[in-house]
């Protein structure tokens, strides 16, 4: 059985991880079986294995060689996964050398997704999300920045849509309105 694989994307601070885990529930209170997979954390088990971080905020200022070889690994292993897959990862991550695609083309192609989803919102929004997050090391940035970043994403998921034909679905996740975008995924997931 092939299953459904969505692939979930958005900036850090945006609520991503709290929009899958809910939507994740609510179809799993349905009867719809799926694995919520954290292509982050498929990274940082072999990083932090290898001695490479000691927290998952490192990875993205790992050298650009080592972070694509941790990508790989995820990949492979993600793509090994059969029936309904969910895999909360980034369009883009912003290292110090620039954007690197997080699904470049032999990632992308092993996965194969049926849709890839933007969770998006206001810059200033993510701005406020991001310090008042005390459980992570967030990269510090302008809402210009952050502007940036959430537009190249777009840019990079119409290009994973061009290599495999996936669908794109934008979700906002806006201030008091994140039952709207946990009702969105959910619809994505049936
Ligand atoms: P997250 O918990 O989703 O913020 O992911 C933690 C870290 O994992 C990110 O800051 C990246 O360094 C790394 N990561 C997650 N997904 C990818 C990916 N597709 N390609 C490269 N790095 C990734
Ligand atoms: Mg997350």
């Amino acid at each position: 059985m092939a299953g459904k694989k969505v692939i979930i994307t958005g900036v850090p601070g945006v609520g991503k991880t709290t929009v899958i885990n809910s939507a994740f529930d609510k179809v799993t209170a349905e009867g719809i079986t799926y694995q919520n997979l954290n292509f982050g954390s498929f990274m940082f088990e072999v990083a932090q294995a290898e001695g490479l971080v000691t927290d998952r905020d490192q990875m993205r200022k790992l050298d650009r060689t080592q972070q694509k070889r941790l990508q790989k690994l995820a990949a492979e292993k993600i793509a090994a996964i059969d029936g309904n897959v969910i895999i909360d990862t980034h369009a883009s991550v912003k290292t110090p050398a620039g954007y690197l695609a997080g699904l470049p083309e032999w990632v992308i192609s092993a996965i194969m997704p049926d849709t890839i989803v933007l969770v998006e919102t206001d810059n200033d929004q993510i701005l406020v999300r991001r310090l008042s997050d005390e459980t992570r090391v967030r990269d510090v940035e302008g809402a210009r920045s952050i502007a940036e970043h959430q537009e190249m994403n777009r840019a990079f998921a119409a290009a994973y849509s061009m290599l495999t034909g996936c669908t794109v679905k934008i979700i906002v996740n806006a201030d008091f309105l994140v039952d709207k975008a946990v009702d969105e995924l959910a619809a994505v997931l049936r």
